[in-house]
């Protein structure tokens, strides 16, 4: 794993980044939280969180990415993709009502057909390695 967790992501993917990290907060708040009034997210799910971000750095359709549910890559590993349904299937409806924008862009991003892989499409991580090796 990436040792800088600071990176960032660009448009789409960050927007994506948000959402899922709304959903894995809403999940966390229900799930792992000590009755301290007081939100932290915990150690697992800011794991969690950290691996989705590497996965959307990493992944080769940049900011063209289609929606995970209907890629045909499958990046992610079978433990994690088993905590991420987990989350989705908690969090999914509830996010109409704790962040409906944010929701409504993720079931229209889920409809959308997934692109051609093509050579201008670039992982984010590929494009900020660039720029860090052009100064
Ligand atoms: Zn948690």
């Amino acid at each position: 794993m990436d040792k800088d967790a600071n990176f960032h992501l660009l448009g789409q993917l960050n927007t994506e980044f948000n959402t899922i990290t709304a959903m894995i907060d809403l999940y966390c708040l229900h799930h792992h939280q000590p009755n301290t009034g007081k939100f932290q997210r915990c150690a697992d799910c800011e794991q969690f969180r950290a691996y989705v971000k590497q996965r959307l750095d990493r992944c080769p359709y940049g900011e063209k990415k289609p929606s995970c549910k209907q890629c045909p890559i499958h990046c992610y590993k079978s433990q994690q993709k088993l905590n991420s349904q987990t989350i989705m299937r908690y969090s999914g409806p509830k996010m109409l009502v704790k962040h409906p924008i944010m929701a409504i862009r993720h079931l229209i991003h889920d409809k959308r057909a997934v692109p051609e892989r093509n050579k201008q499409m670039t992982s984010n991580y590929k494009a900020r390695k660039a720029l860090v090796n052009k100064i």
